[in-house]
């Protein structure tokens, strides 16, 4: 399904432009810089689908990729968040179309919250933990880049990410691990959006 069928679709910057077709939605959040870009072509097997890294201050967008034809489920890629530099007008603006959407989107069944393997969980993403708990989103933890740390790393980076979320209310338990570079973890991760997708 993924590996056939993934195309780009369209940009929205307001909620009423997105497509009221009723295909599951599986968001994609995490830091600029995370890896959010190469993990969305990785698992669609294409380069160049979706572009890497957005810059602080241009049009905040959600990124519509459906999956299949006719499409059963449709990933949303959502701008980045945690620029250092990143004015607060460009900051209000990425809360507001996040917060309307993840509000107000019936569709959407899971956010796959991405969290760099040697970083971890740091204070913005515990920012946006609180957003999706408020709105009561599930989402899931998927570390990236799990090819920079050796495999026993990897290992007590998921389990440490599993304590830090085990009391958020939202939070769906199963960490994932990841690395667009070796292709690894995708499957998994492409199992569980579909299972999100299908429930
Ligand atoms: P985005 O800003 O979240 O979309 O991040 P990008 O996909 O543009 O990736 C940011 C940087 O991390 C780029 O230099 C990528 O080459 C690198 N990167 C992304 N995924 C991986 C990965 O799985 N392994 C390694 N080693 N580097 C990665």
């Amino acid at each position: 399904l993924f590996k056939s069928g993934a195309h780009f679709s369209m940009s929205v910057g307001h909620l009423d432009q997105l497509p009221e077709d009723g295909v599951p939605e599986i968001a994609f959040a995490g830091r600029s810089n995370v890896g959010k870009s190469s993990l969305l072509n990785a698992l669609c097997a294409q380069h160049g689908l979706a572009r890497t890294s957005n810059t602080p201050g241009r049009t905040q967008l959600l990124n519509l990729f459906p999956v299949g034809k006719p499409p059963e489920l449709r990933l949303v890629d959502m701008p980045g968040y945690g620029f250092a530099k990143a004015p607060k007008k460009v900051v209000d603006q990425w809360k507001r179309l996040v917060f309307d959407y993840l509000r107000g989107r019936p569709t959407l069944r899971r956010v796959m919250l991405l969290i760099d393997v040697r970083r971890g969980i740091k204070d913005v993403d515990l920012d946006v933990m609180a957003m999706l708990d408020e709105a009561a989103v599930t989402y899931q933890i998927v570390l990236t880049k799990g090819d920079k740390v050796k495999q026993t790393g990897a290992a007590w980076n998921v389990a440490e990410a599993g304590r830090q979320i085990a009391r958020r209310p939202a939070a769906f338990p199963l960490v994932l691990a990841t690395s667009a570079e070796k292709n690894e973890g995708l499957d998994e991760l492409r199992v569980a959006m579909l299972d999100a997708a299908r429930a």
